[in-house]
């Protein structure tokens, strides 16, 4: 019997599992992950949106499997029960400079195919959100929150109904090829797999350079912080209430976001963490964060940057600071309304040239496949990532 193996579940590596165990007849998936749980980190630690596909480049494979997949992800949710609600996204332009920057978004939005986008005034925003404040902005309906954890353990059982397995604390720490098949070891265990998928979100570089590949791109984490309104100041957000973000970063700027339990988070900001899942300020791990500072890509990506990553330090260290970005199109929030939330880690694929990897990015060696980056809106595009894989694997 055919054996394929999955590095990783998160829903990325989950959705191609599922793929595989539903769509190929007498294949036997398996998926390793190191945790005890599935969707154990970027998967359960993100803002929840399913992204309806404003902002990427054309014809990019984030534009092209966000699309499909939040069609994918809506219908799931329905078959299978999963909170999933359109509350509806404003992006808020604040000045003029803003207001030119939302054409562009508008334009990339509308050659995505998003529908039922919307341009409004300042008057236009209030009735949509009554708290906002803006001379500009633009209403995407269709986005979304959704609880992805929940998605994530569909997929697990949807794996293991079809006759998949799970293997969970299971850490690949030795890839070597076996013929034309791939041996992947753990400290206790070795398995051999025809073909591997390694979907492994914060370590996929490392799985990556087990299997022979490139050490390019190199993971950079950058922790993602989140405040929550307090209970009494939530009805100042509706939905979803997000900044223009800067055309430099793949980060969509500190924003409010409605969550499926009803609260309200504000961030995420987005600061290097001194820990591949350095999920506090004090996590550092002097492996992890030596390995970023010997990147060429990281120096190169500090040296242009370094005064953008001050300004998120401040932010982060000043809760006034951050209280401030929230404040520019939600006034009447101010510090006092801010409760600290957990935060999440964010892959940042970074090349050698200190280029932030922006789109999806996927590779083949053989018969390992690895996931480079796969960064937001992954969790919307899982089921179009696995699509993607799977279907035009041979
Ligand atoms: C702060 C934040 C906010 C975000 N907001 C959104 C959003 O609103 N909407 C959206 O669509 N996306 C969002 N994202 C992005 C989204 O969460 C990710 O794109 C998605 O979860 C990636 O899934 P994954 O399966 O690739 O990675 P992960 O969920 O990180 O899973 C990777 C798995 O691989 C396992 N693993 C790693 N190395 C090994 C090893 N050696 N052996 C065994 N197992 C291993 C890990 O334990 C982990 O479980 C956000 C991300 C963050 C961090």
């Amino acid at each position: 019997m055919e054996r394929v193996g999955v590095v990783g579940a998160g829903i990325v590596g989950l959705a191609v599992a599922r793929r595989v165990a539903l769509t190929r007849p007498g294949v036997r998936v398996s998926v390793l992950d190191k945790e005890l749980r599935v969707g154990a980190h970027q998967t359960g630690h993100n803002s929840g949106v399913a992204h309806a596909g404003l902002y990427y480049a054309p014809g990019s494979l984030k534009a092209t499997l966000c699309r499909r997949g939040i069609g994918l992800l809506k219908e799931y949710c329905a078959e299978r029960g999963i909170a999933y609600r359109e509350v509806g996204k404003v992006v808020v332009a604040r000045d003029a400079r803003e207001a030119a920057a939302l054409d562009g978004i508008e334009e990339r939005a509308a050659a995505n195919g998003v529908p039922g986008l919307r341009r409004l005034d300042a008057a236009g925003l209030r009735e949509v959100e009554p708290h906002a404040a803006g001379i500009a902005a633009l209403h995407s309906p269709t986005t979304a929150i959704v609880d992805f954890p929940a998605v994530a353990r569909a997929y697990a059982d949807d794996v293991r109904a079809a006759g998949g397995e799970l293997r969970l604390g299971f850490e690949v720490t030795r890839l070597r090829p076996a013929g034309s098949r791939v041996a992947v070891a753990s400290p206790h265990d070795e398995l051999v797999f025809d073909r591997l998928i390694v979907c492994a979100g914060l370590w996929s570089d490392r799985v990556a350079r087990l299997a022979g590949d490139d050490p390019e791109p190199a993971i950079v984490p950058f922790r993602g912080e989140y405040y929550r309104l307090a209970p009494h100041r939530e009805h100042l957000v509706r939905g979803l209430v997000y900044p223009v973000p800067d055309p430099r970063y793949p980060f969509l700027g500190v924003h409010f976001t409605r969550r499926v339990d009803g609260g309200v988070d504000v961030g995420p900001n987005a600061v290097l963490a001194l820990a591949r899942e350095g999920y506090r300020r004090r996590d550092v791990r002097p492996a992890d964060l030596l390995e970023t500072l010997r990147w060429p890509g990281f120096r190169r990506l500090a040296r242009a940057h370094w005064r953008t990553g001050i300004e998120e330090l401040y932010g982060s260290a000043v809760k006034s600071a951050f209280a401030a970005r929230a404040r520019a199109f939600v006034p009447e929030v101010s510090a006092a309304d801010l409760v600290p939330a957990p935060a999440g880690v964010r892959a940042q694929a970074v090349d050698r040239d200190g280029s932030l990897v922006d789109d999806f990015r996927i590779g083949r060696r053989g018969p390992v496949t690895t996931v480079r980056n796969a960064p937001s809106p992954a969790a919307t595009s899982s089921l179009a990532i696995a699509e993607w894989i799977v279907d035009r694997s041979g």
